[in-house]
């Protein structure tokens, strides 16, 4: 990656309006006196192609937000390893070669929310619901736990037995939820469930005694699943750390320096309030 600041740092997403991360990404911007603007782009997929053309020319940087995640990926031309195993970008560069250049840093990010909800890696039953590029992250950053196994349930079982099958040392197929919930250390909603209403990606009495529950899925005020599984007893937290840490990660890939994740975190907490 060239040291030269990006001639432009974007989101690209559709719909992407709805994002937090222009909050706090243009905070930490401004904490590090980078003149630079980080904008969300509305980017259709029939227009991704000609977006990165013109994003590659004008040697932007960024982040890649649903749908694009495994289509940048496709388009990169350099990744790296743990991109290449989650089959999906969701941060990119131009490095000095002019190179359209990728990352994961989800899987970081994942990673970081583990450690706020306290998992014990080592040994982990991880039941994870979903099986989209989300939860591709998950199977990435826990198939690297010592001895952990992830058992996957998603809606669609074509999806879910092509993403397990992409892990096959770690990644078990559940039939149902209640199949990757018995005996789980962790529990891990990656669908959007609970985004927009109190659905439940699993009902709170089924979740395993004892189990950490983690919440890709954020919202002002938590979601309904993190709220009642915490009053149930359970160590459980939702998306933003995870949302925040993947986006420290790539400032940092952009700008070889840290970000400020408290000015960050803070930007985010005001944001998410309002
Ligand atoms: P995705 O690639 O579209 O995959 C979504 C998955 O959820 C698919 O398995 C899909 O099943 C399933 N699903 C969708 N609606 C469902 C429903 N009503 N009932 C059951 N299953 C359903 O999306 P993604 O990128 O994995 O993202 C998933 C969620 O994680 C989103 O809410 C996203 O905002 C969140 N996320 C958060 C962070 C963070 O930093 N906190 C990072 C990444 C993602 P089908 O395959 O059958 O459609």
């Amino acid at each position: 990656m060239t040291d030269a600041l990006p001639g432009r740092l974007v989101l690209l997403g559709h719909p992407v309006s709805h994002s937090l991360s222009p909050v706090f990404q243009n905070a930490a911007l401004r904490r590090a006196d980078i003149a630079l603007v980080y904008e969300a782009l509305d980017v259709a997929p029939e227009a991704l192609d000609d977006t990165l053309a013109r994003l590659v020319a004008q040697r932007a940087a960024g982040n890649v937000t649903i749908p694009h995640k495994d289509a940048v990926f496709r388009a990169c031309q350099v990744t790296s390893a743990v991109a290449a195993r989650a089959e999906a970008v969701n941060t990119f560069w131009v490095d000095d070669l002019g190179r359209l250049s990728g990352d994961n840093t989800d899987v970081a990010g994942f990673d970081a929310l583990a450690d706020h909800v306290g998992v014990e890696r080592a040994g982990a039953i991880v039941a994870c619901i979903g099986s989209g590029g989300a939860a591709a992250a998950v199977c990435t950053a826990v198939e690297r736990w010592p001895g952990a196994t992830l058992r996957l349930y998603g809606r669609s079982s074509g999806r879910s037995a092509a993403l397990a099958n992409r892990f096959p040392a770690t990644v078990q197929l559940a039939g149902s939820p209640a199949d990757a919930l018995r005996g789980a250390t962790t529990v891990v909603n990656a669908t959007p469930i609970g985004m927009r209403d109190d659905a439940l990606p699993v009902p709170v009495d089924e979740l395993p005694r004892d189990a950490r529950v983690m919440d890709l899925v954020y919202r002002p005020g938590e979601t309904r699943w993190v709220r009642e599984a915490r009053r149930a007893g359970h160590l459980a937290l939702d998306g933003c750390e995870m949302l925040l840490q993947q986006g420290a990660a790539a400032f940092e890939r952009w700008f070889h320096r840290p970000a400020d994740i408290v000015v960050m975190r803070e930007a985010l907490a005001r944001a998410s309030r309002r």
